[in-house]
């Protein structure tokens, strides 16, 4: 089915705008586009298309986590270098970080997550490494590149990035001391054996786990814990939550009268105009995005 199919009161291409080219993003836009009835843009702040999932690699330098976003694309796909500042959802329009303004009629939001660092910890904000971001990973992985051996590093989060971040640096560098303080229990979205197996792993690399150690201050070579302990670190990596974007909040919500029709596209999916491409169902009556 055509997007004419759904608005068939648009009699020229339907202007479609993805904010974010990562995975939700990348994958929506090459679907959209197999519509004849409709333009893709995707605005991305790189040119580079960042495997988040593979991020901790490249901190330890064992692979790559970035692709071109042009070969990501299908062709047809129009995409831009910019970062989306706000959305003024009552003009249906994209004020861009360049200045630029690009109009929609329909936006899909697929801006990801956010490599957090809680300002609740004193010192985090100063000491800590987080992980989630490319330019996160970029910095971290220049600051475990200048470690000498011997060096003890405390991962923080006991969830499965902080996982696979103690395991893959514990791997390709044997010569640091890694730590995974897991604020509770190791791995707690999987169950028991699947957790023993983790432990078991961890323990094969050379991770020591602390299960209940909980950060309550970072200074810069060491970690206060809540129970009293002091542990020594010379970097610390911090996988212990993600945040959300701020364009949501930075943006004009829809007008009262804009909002409940909002509400009233909702339950009638073909006059949906913002989506949010991640986590939310997608409107059947779209058959061009499934
Ligand atoms: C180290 C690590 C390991 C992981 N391992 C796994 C795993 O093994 N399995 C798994 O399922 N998940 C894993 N994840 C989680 C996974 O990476 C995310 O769930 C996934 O990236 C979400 O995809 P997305 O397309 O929604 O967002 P993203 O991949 O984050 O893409 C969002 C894009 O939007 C861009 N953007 C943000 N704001 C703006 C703006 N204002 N304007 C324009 N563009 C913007 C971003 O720069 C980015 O390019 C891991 C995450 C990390 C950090």
């Amino acid at each position: 089915m055509s997007i004419h199919a759904v608005r068939p009161h648009i009699d020229r291409k339907a202007h479609i705008v993805v904010i974010g080219g990562g995975y939700a993003g990348v994958l929506a836009a090459n679907r959209l586009r197999r519509d004849p009835d409709v333009e893709v843009t995707v605005v991305n702040p790189r040119r580079a298309f960042v495997e988040r999932i593979r991020l901790h690699q490249m901190v330890a330098e064992s692979g790559n986590a970035t692709l071109d976003l042009a070969g990501m694309l299908d062709s047809g796909v129009r995409w831009m270098v910019d970062t989306a500042v706000q959305i003024d959802a009552d003009r249906r329009a994209v004020r861009l970080g360049s200045g630029g303004v690009l109009s929609y009629d329909y936006l899909i939001y697929a801006v990801g997550s956010t490599g957090a660092v809680p300002v609740a910890v004193p010192g985090a904000r100063q000491f800590a490494y987080p992980i989630g971001e490319l330019e996160q990973a970029e910095r971290l992985q220049g600051a475990i590149g200048r470690l000498p051996s011997h060096a003890p590093i405390l991962v923080v989060g006991g969830g499965l990035t902080g996982i696979e971040a103690a395991g893959e640096l514990a791997e390709q560098r044997p010569d640091l001391k890694v730590t995974l303080l897991c604020g509770g229990v190791l791995a707690p979205s999987v169950g028991g054996p699947a957790r023993r197996s983790v432990r078991r792993q961890l323990s094969r690399l050379g991770v020591e786990v602390l299960d209940d150690a909980v950060v309550a201050e970072l200074g810069c070579d060491h970690a206060w814990l809540t129970d009293g302990r002091v542990l020594a670190s010379a970097v610390t990596v911090w996988t212990a939550g993600f945040g959300v974007p701020d364009l949501a909040t930075l943006s004009r919500p829809p007008s009262r009268s804009r909002w409940s029709a909002m509400t009233t596209f909702c339950s009638t999916p073909s006059r949906l105009a913002i989506w949010s491409a991640s986590k939310t169902r997608v409107p059947p009556a779209f058959s061009g995005f499934r």
